[in-house]
């Protein structure tokens, strides 16, 4: 009797430190993009700011779990993802159907979408069909890139791959692309910042931004993740990161 009881014991307890260790996120990598404000860039003093760099933050204390942030760029940090280098992605990251076979998401924290922006003192074009003939910079692997992959033949252009926001937009300025694509919350924020561009075509329908896994891992980071959002969305400290880098009114 006393040999059974201690037996079962020793399995409840076994079955505890499993259940546990299942649930348990412990100290994660997470992979984001270099620079693609308001969501990540570097301050004046190189420190990472931003919307996913707050939340992110907030969330981890919230459910108490540690991580490593690994600016890479936002191809590089999917990459990083799925060769199991990063346990997560937060990098304004949008939930397209897509990438839905190959990764978790998170619940939507932000709704985005896809506009073309050019020159700011550029008047010659006005519709994507004054694109033809012309060099067009996307990034590589994004959602602006894919839309502008799917109006290539129809508009006649030729596309320029860029690693980094910063440096396509650089190519519109310098002339060499006539135009880049570019979610709307950061070109949109770009302008307001003066960064030389503009948009002159209306917003193509994007998809909202999740954090995310590869498919079938890291569940109890992705619940935490989760978790952690809804009670900063209850509490009022999600909307307080937003405001502080996007003014509403
Ligand atoms: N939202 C876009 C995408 O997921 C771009 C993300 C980014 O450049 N960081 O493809």
């Amino acid at each position: 009797m006393k040999k059974i009881g201690l037996g079962i014991m020793v399995l409840l307890v076994a079955g505890m430190v499993f259940a546990d260790d299942k649930d348990k996120v412990g100290k994660v990598i997470i992979a984001t993009d270099t620079t693609f404000a308001p969501f990540e860039f570097q301050d004046p003093q190189q420190k990472y700011v931003g919307i996913d760099i707050d939340l992110l933050a907030a969330i981890a204390a919230d459910q108490k779990f540690t991580y490593t942030l690994k600016p890479l760029g936002f191809n590089a940090a999917v990459a990083a993802l799925e060769s199991g280098q990063a346990d997560g992605v937060i990098a304004g990251m949008s939930i397209t159907n897509e990438r839905k076979q190959k990764y978790n998401f998170s619940a939507p924290y932000y709704d985005s979408g896809v506009v073309m922006a050019i020159k700011n003192d550029n008047n010659t074009i006005k519709s994507y069909a004054d694109l033809k003939g012309k060099k067009v910079a996307v990034k590589t692997g994004t959602e602006g890139a894919t839309f502008a992959e799917s109006i290539q033949a129809q508009y006649n252009f030729a596309l320029v791959y860029f690693d980094e926001s910063p440096f396509m937009y650089e190519d519109v300025k310098i002339g060499n692309s006539a135009a880049c694509f570019e979610d709307y919350p950061v070109m949109g924020y770009g302008i307001a910042q003066g960064n030389g561009l503009k948009i002159v075509t209306g917003m193509e329908k994007g998809s909202s931004y999740g954090f995310a896994v590869v498919k079938g891992k890291n569940a109890a980071l992705l619940a935490a993740f989760d978790r952690g959002l809804a009670n900063l969305k209850a509490s009022g400290a999600y909307q307080k990161i937003i405001d502080k880098y996007i003014s509403t009114k």
